[in-house]
């Protein structure tokens, strides 16, 4: 049995965070397992409270996995805060975790801060190395780089500055472009970009926590970072066709069908 970790927030309405990390795993034929960093009370129209757990339960959710079971890979999604980065990290590192995928989650497409601004220098200075990839919108590789990013020339060089900060592998995630998704994916000094046409639909709450994810479980199972990125694209692209109106606002991806 392949086995994926994912370590991020817990979204109540079960479309992105933790929910849609297991679903996606579970649906990519892997045992998913999960450490819960932050609670959301949410919905399909909103964000309405965050808890964050203290530093103690997640360092012993994490040593609690990896002192039992062999981790295939790792998912990283809202971290919240630098103390829970810093968390994250030492346990990350001290048990020698492997195909770590960082999704630099900020802002939720309804506008809630997922991350605290002043936790951008820890995102970077503790999680960008450890990443095997690292998969931020347009919105997320212009905080971490703080250029503006409006064109494919700009998102490859937003790509290889990420990777100058650690990022082994980069993908600048095209779903704010103007006109069609094309992802940009910088991997061993070569460009490579994946393109898709636009679905008509409101409904893509979670789809950035299901592509990282995705990738997580390709990388799991031992397939290299340009098949495990091919691969996901075409997963978020089915799941995004799937997705419905679950309740009165932006609906979920759809991860059975
Ligand atoms: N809630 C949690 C717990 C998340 O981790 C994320 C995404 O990463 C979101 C909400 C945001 O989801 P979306 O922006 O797709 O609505």
């Amino acid at each position: 049995m392949i086995k994926v970790l994912t370590i991020a927030g817990s979204d109540s309405c079960g479309g992105a965070g933790i929910q849609a990390d297991l679903k996606t795993f579970s649906a990519l034929g892997t045992y998913g397992m999960s450490v819960i960093t932050a609670v959301t009370a949410q919905n399909t129209r909103g964000v309405f409270n965050v808890r964050e757990l203290d530093q103690e339960i997640i360092r012993d959710q994490i040593s609690a996995i990896f002192e039992d079971i062999q981790v295939d890979a790792v998912k990283i999604g809202m971290v919240s805060s630098a103390a829970i980065i810093e968390t994250i990290g030492e346990s990350l590192l001290k048990n020698k975790a492997q195909n770590i995928v960082v999704d630099p989650v900020m802002v939720s497409k309804s506008g809630c801060a997922l991350l605290q601004p002043e936790a951008r220098e820890a995102l970077i200075r503790v999680l960008l190395p450890l990443a095997e990839v690292v998969t931020p919108n347009l919105f997320e590789a212009e905080v971490i780089t703080e250029t503006k990013i409006a064109t494919l020339d700009e998102m490859e060089k937003a790509a290889v500055a990420i990777n100058k900060l650690g990022a082994k592998n980069v993908v600048v995630k095209g779903g704010h472009l103007k006109g069609d998704a094309i992802d940009v994916l910088y991997s061993e000094k070569a460009f490579r970009h994946f393109g898709s046409g636009r679905v008509a639909t409101p409904h893509t709450h979670g789809t950035g926590c299901t592509f990282s994810s995705a990738i997580a479980a390709s990388l799991a199972k031992g397939c290299p970072v340009e098949e495990a990125v091919a691969r996901a694209k075409e997963y978020i692209g089915g799941a995004i066709a799937h997705s419905f109106p679950l309740g009165r606002g932006v609906g979920p991806t759809h991860h059975f069908y």
